[in-house]
C-alpha cells in the first residue's frame, strides 16, 4: 500500500529531473545545489503538489488559470484572485524561499535523530524562532495518513504498548524526588508523576506505526486508542497491563508476561520497544527540553521516519523520503498563532521582514 504511493509521486519528481537535465539529488549537499535554483526548486516542488500537471486554484479549485512566469504566480480565472505554490500549504505566508524550506525538509526526513532549532538556525541563517517554527510547520506535514485501520485483511498482527516521556526520578535531586513523591495519590503511579504518557500501535504486515499522546494509562483511553486503529478481529499483542483488559471482546487478544519473560513465540511487543527506544533517544539528544504541549508534533516527526524507512522490501533512500513529505505539504497550514496562542510571528534574519505572503 505504502510503496504505491511513494512510487507515483517519485515517478513525477524524477520525471522533471530528467527533463530538466538534472541528476537527481541523492545526498544533502546534492540537494542543496540543486534547489538553490529557484526555478527547479520551483519546478520540483509544483508537480509534487499537482502531480497529474492540472494546477487547481487552492480558494474555488477551478483550473482555468494564467501563469504569469516572471512572478511565478497564478491568475485564477474562477475567482479572480492570484495564488502561489506556497498558498494552502505549510508553505503559506512564509517569506523565506523554497530553497532554505526544502533544505530543512531534507534534514528533518533523513537525520535519525531528527534536527533541532539550533542547528537548523545555524545552517540556514534564519533566526533559532523562525527555525523553530519551520520545523514545527514540517512537522505537520510529515502526519501520517491516519485513514485507515492497522490489522484485519491487509495488516497482520497489531502490537500495542504505552510508554511515558519525561524526567527519570532515579536519576534526579533528592529534594526533586520528594516533591515528585508527594505528587503520589493523582492517579498515576509512582515514578510516572510528572510524565507524558504515549501510546502506540505497530502492523507487522505493513511496518508502520502510530504513535499519540494519552491522558492517562486507563483501560477506557488505551481501548478507545485501539479502537481508533485497529480493525476489529485482527490479532492484537501487549504485555499485561491492566489497561489491556478486555480487549478479547472485540480483537484475539494474546498476552506476554513481562514478569516472567519478553517474548513468547509470535507474541510480544518488541517492534514498538524498538520504537520506543528510537523515540526516547531522539527526544533526549537533540530537542532536550519538549513541552508536553508540543510531543505529539515529536511523535508524528518520528513515527515518519520510522514508517518510511529503508527495508528490504521496500528500499527507500534519503531522495524518495524527501519526496513523499514534501507531496504531503499540501492542506496542512499551521500559522504561528495555532502553535503558540501568541498573535506574531518571527521575522526573517536577512530581510527583516516579518512572514508576509510574497512569492519566492
Ligand atoms: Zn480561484
Amino acid at each position: 500500500m505504502v510503496n504505491v504511493r511513494v512510487n507515483i509521486y517519485l515517478t513525477h519528481a524524477n520525471k522533471w529531473c530528467i527533463l530538466l537535465n538534472m541528476k537527481i539529488p541523492k545526498t544533502l549537499q546534492q540537494a542543496i545545489v540543486y534547489f538553490s535554483d529557484a526555478d527547479r526548486a520551483f519546478e520540483y516542488a509544483k508537480n509534487l503538489r499537482w502531480p497529474d500537471g492540472k494546477v487547481t486554484c487552492p480558494r474555488c479549485n477551478s483550473d482555468r488559470n494564467y501563469f504569469i512566469k516572471t512572478r511565478r504566480i497564478w491568475l485564477c480565472q474562477g475567482c479572480d484572485k492570484q495564488f502561489t505554490l506556497k498558498v494552502g500549504t505549510i508553505f503559506e505566508d512564509s517569506a523565506l524561499g523554497l530553497d532554505k524550506w526544502m533544505t530543512a525538509f531534507w534534514m528533518l526526513v533523513n537525520c535519525k535523530n531528527g534536527i533541532s532549532s539550533m542547528e537548523l538556525h545555524r545552517t540556514l541563517g534564519v533566526t533559532q524562532k523562525s527555525a523553530w517554527f519551520m520545523l514545527h510547520r514540517l512537522r505537520a506535514a510529515m502526519k501520517g495518513d491516519l485513514s485507515y485501520k492497522f490489522g484485519g485483511a491487509q495488516g497482520g498482527p497489531v502490537e500495542s504498548d504505552e510508554t511515558f516521556i519525561g524526567p527519570n526520578p532515579y536519576k534526579m535531586h533528592r529534594s526533586r524526588k520528594l516533591d515528585l513523591q508527594r505528587g503520589r495519590g493523582q492517579g498515576k503511579r509512582y515514578g510516572y508523576v510528572d510524565k507524558t504518557a504515549i501510546f502506540g500501535v505497530l502492523d507487522r504486515e505493513l511496518r508502520q506505526v502510530r504513535a499519540k499522546v494519552v491522558p492517562n494509562v486507563k483501560r477506557e483511553t488505551l481501548q478507545n486508542a485501539i479502537l481508533e486503529n485497529v480493525e476489529h478481529g485482527s490479532a492484537v499483542y501487549t504485555d499485561c497491563g491492566v489497561g489491556f483488559d478486555n480487549l478479547h471482546r472485540n480483537f484475539v487478544h494474546e498476552v506476554v508476561n513481562h514478569a516472567q519473560e519478553y517474548v513468547h513465540g509470535q507474541v510480544h511487543t518488541q517492534g514498538l520497544e524498538n520504537f520506543w527506544s528510537l523515540l526516547k533517544r531522539m527526544l533526549r539528544g537533540t530537542y532536550v527540553a519538549v513541552e508536553p504541549f508540543h510531543l505529539d508534533h515529536y511523535l508524528d516527526e518520528q513515527v515518519f521516519r520510522y514508517n518510511n524507512r529503508a527495508t528490504k522490501n521496500n528500499p527507500l533512500n534519503d531522495a524518495d523520503r524527501f519526496a513523499l513529505a514534501m507531496s504531503q505539504v499540501g492542506g496542512k497550514r499551521l500559522t504561528y498563532s495555532e502553535l503558540t496562542g501568541k498573535n506574531e510571528s518571527p521575522r526573517h534574519e536577512t530581510t527583516g521582514t516579518g512572514e508576509a505572503p510574497i512569492p519566492f
